[in-house]
């Protein structure tokens, strides 16, 4: 009788810890099966978060990274870089002499001077060159201004381009004024897509040298990977037109070969 009295607090006890270790087992397994779905097999090491990286719903679309001043593929490679046009006089002219040795070059356009001549942005594109946002205005202090300010003269430029090559291009870079960066600039670059693009070598055609001395800048400091910065537009470029004649038939002798600056 005491027996039978007995028995079912005993089996109670045994049922409840039975369910508490299937309860935590059940747990464990489910726990797991969420780290599986975070950390798919393949995937970066942890010390990557791409996971925690991601942008939510206000965070900029990318993080701002400093200006690339080599080519996209490594090894006997220059990139050609032309600024602040484009200009109806020295922009077709570059663009037939980069023709003739099977040339690219990445073009940075000035908003004001692509609203003067969209048929060279389309001409440009056409060519099979690459478009780089160079600011609506050309302000060389824009790391100054406040941020709407500079917001404004970096997307007004990509909407400019993207209007005179009848919308359906990509406008892969963007360059700051006079080379003058800043964090805000890169951010804002960044989050609407482009890379942030600078150069290695400065062939300082902008000082108007010379010719000779544009050519002989560019020879002693080229290199494999180098991203030359030279001009098409923003003044007098006939300097420019000779120097690259010279230089093309040069860099090709030299064995190099043309590409486009790194994204
Ligand atoms: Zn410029």
């Amino acid at each position: 009788m005491r027996y039978q009295v007995l028995r079912p607090p005993y089996c109670y006890r045994w049922a409840v810890l039975i369910s508490i270790v299937l309860v935590t087992v059940s747990l464990i397994i489910s726990l797991s099966w969420a780290g599986a779905e975070g950390t798919p097999a393949g995937s970066q090491p942890p010390s990557a978060q791409p996971v925690q990286a991601a942008p939510g719903p206000q965070a900029p679309a990318a993080p701002a990274h400093a200006p690339v001043r080599t080519t996209a593929r490594q090894g006997r490679f220059v990139a050609l870089t032309f600024d602040d046009g484009p200009d109806p006089a020295y922009t077709p002219q570059i663009l037939d002499l980069l023709a003739q040795h099977g040339a690219v070059a990445t073009f940075c356009m000035v908003g004001t001077q692509v609203r003067r001549h969209p048929e060279l942005v389309a001409q440009v594109v056409r060519r099979g060159m690459r478009l780089c946002d160079h600011t609506v205005s050309h302000d060389e202090q824009l790391a100054r201004r406040n941020e709407a300010r500079i917001s404004a003269d970096i997307t007004g430029a990509q909407a400019d381009l993207r209007l005179a090559a009848d919308g359906d291009v990509a406008v892969p870079y963007f360059r700051a004024p006079g080379g003058n960066w800043s964090e805000t600039i890169t951010t804002i670059a960044s989050r609407a897509g482009m890379t942030p693009l600078g150069w290695s070598v400065d062939s300082r055609d902008w000082t108007l040298p010379g010719a000779p001395a544009i050519v002989a800048t560019v020879e002693q400091a080229v290199q494999p990977g180098a991203v030359i910065l030279l001009h098409d537009g923003g003044g007098q470029r006939g300097q420019t037109v000779d120097a690259l004649a010279e230089l093309l038939p040069w860099l090709v002798g030299q064995g190099y070969q043309f590409d486009f600056p790194a994204t």
